[in-house]
């Protein structure tokens, strides 16, 4: 095979939808097994859609997930460059490029200069729908002699260019995972391909480029399955030898739409913020419709280069499902050093205003002994501070159960026993915190959960949660006393 060179091509829409993540994680595991190139390409035609920043954006969100890449465009010391042999990678940087093939396509007759006004654009489209047509250019200027047209442009009319699609035609395709696909050209419009500001649309720049960096693989959304008959076309009248075709599903909520912006996280930004690992997110979104052969869903990204093939693509939409991503990244929590989550975790303490990070960082190792205590149950780092907060303020017991527990008969000796312990020492530390429940036990007689119930409820509020004896050392003696007075209200 030849060498195999991908691409992932967003446009700088301000933020990377985790479909896109997708996407370029298929480029990148294609790449890397084939020993091929991934390229970055930024497709930035459509000016009104232009977001200051938007670059620098989807570059952070490919490092964070660790994706890099070969070619194209980057950031080095904080400014955006390009690195390769087929740039420039920035498409509005390229105008020149796609005005020499557009001529070329207008001279041998398979594009046109269309002279249509907006006003009328949208009448002949009304009167179509009125009719229960397909909306679609009605061809008016097809047949404008290209000399007329050249004279109407130089006294100053305003155009675009059309593609000039030949009528009633078949244009079939191979795609890797849709298999053979055939749409007749009737059904298709006679797309713009130069906007009237000079600058292309996406599908002719998109033909260009592919061939022009050497691109083997078209991997995308298959929202442009539609599109790519006229891609086909392109690349035939121009002389070109197409690429391959590989049309990802879409990436679908629970609902079977579309994830969309509206109905809450979508971009990968969104998850970082919420506390996903990158470990977690990637390998999750692998399994969003793909799946590897031997029905394993945990690997690393060296694993999912080993495994991955386009024939394990599905064609139906990959449903998103958080439950499942919650999983995947505990997974990864777990397996991640209690100093790097505690690292993590820090913001979501602070945006939570239970510790500064003063406080974090000269308490460190009791900081990290809180986050050992509750790390097996965390899907996410922003679950840091609910978890933990029990260990935070006044004793708070709203749970009837621990209410319950508190009123037994013996929890006054419990207490009692507590107290002694703590006055006969300075101050709480490991080997108190491992010894104290024996102590107490032998010292009143009571035992199992007649004994550590009512001392859990006492101290933490609740019937159930991490361990003891990481408990009653993160509380320290003073929050300890304090608990232990305002337990006694419960008392029948
Ligand atoms: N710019 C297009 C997008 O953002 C890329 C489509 C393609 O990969 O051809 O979806």
């Amino acid at each position: 095979m030849d060498n195999v060179r991908v691409r992932f091509a967003p446009s700088p829409t301000g933020y990377l939808h985790i479909g896109g993540l997708r996407t370029a994680l298929y480029n990148y595991l294609y790449a890397k097994k084939n020993g091929g190139q991934f390229i970055l390409r930024i497709e930035d035609t459509d000016r009104t859609r232009f977001v200051e920043g938007a670059i620098e954006n989807l570059i952070d969100s490919l490092k964070w997930a660790g994706i890099d890449y070969d070619e194209g465009v980057m950031v080095k010391d904080g400014k955006v460059v390009e690195v390769g042999e087929t740039g420039p990678y920035i498409q509005s940087q390229r105008l020149d490029i796609y005005k020499k093939y557009v001529d070329e396509l207008i001279e041998k007759g398979y594009a046109y200069y269309c002279f249509c006004s907006k006003e009328r654009l949208d009448k002949v489209r009304e009167e179509q729908k009125i009719k229960g047509m397909v909306p679609k250019y009605d061809g008016f200027c097809r047949d404008i002699p290209l000399e007329e047209a050249k004279k109407r442009i130089e006294a100053g009319e305003e155009y675009v260019v059309r593609l000039k699609l030949p009528r009633n035609k078949d244009i079939s395709f191979e795609d890797a995972v849709r298999g053979r696909v055939t749409i007749n050209t009737d059904e298709i419009d006679d797309q713009v391909l130069m906007k009237s500001d000079g600058f292309p649309t996406y599908h002719m720049a998109v033909v260009v480029d592919d061939h022009l960096m050497g691109i083997t693989h078209v991997v995308r959304g298959e929202e442009w399955l539609p599109s790519t008959p006229k891609h086909v076309f392109l690349y035939e009248v121009l002389g070109w030898a197409a690429p391959t075709f590989v049309h990802l599903p879409t990436v679908l909520n629970k609902d079977r739409k579309k994830l969309s912006k509206r109905q809450g996280d979508v971009s990968v930004e969104d998850f970082k913020n919420k506390g996903y690992l990158p470990e977690g997110l990637v390998n999750y979104l692998a399994l969003v419709g793909w799946s590897s052969e031997d029905g394993e869903e945990i690997f690393t990204l060296d694993e999912m280069v080993d495994k991955f093939t386009f024939e394990r693509v599905g064609k139906s939409g990959g449903i998103f499902d958080v439950e499942k991503l919650n999983w995947v990244n505990a997974h990864y929590i777990k397996q991640y050093q209690t100093e790097k989550i505690a690292e993590l975790s820090m913001p979501f303490m602070v945006a939570e205003g239970l510790m500064t990070e003063e406080e974090m960082k000269s308490n460190w190792d009791w900081y990290v002994l809180l986050i050992e205590t509750v790390k097996e149950s965390l899907s996410n780092l922003s679950e840091v501070p609910e978890k933990v907060r029990f260990l935070f303020g006044d004793l708070n017991i709203t749970e009837e159960e621990a209410k319950e527990e508190l009123a037994g008969e013996q929890v006054p000796d419990l207490i009692k026993a507590f107290e002694d312990e703590l006055s006969s020492i300075e101050e709480v530390d490991q080997e108190f915190a491992n010894g104290v429940m024996k102590k107490i036990q032998k010292s009143t007689g009571i035992k199992g959960k007649q004994l550590f119930m009512p001392i859990r409820a006492a101290i933490s509020g609740n019937v159930h949660g991490p361990e003891l004896k990481n408990i009653i050392y993160l509380l320290g003696k003073e929050q300890l006393l304090k608990r232990l007075d305002e337990a006694k209200a419960f008392r029948k």
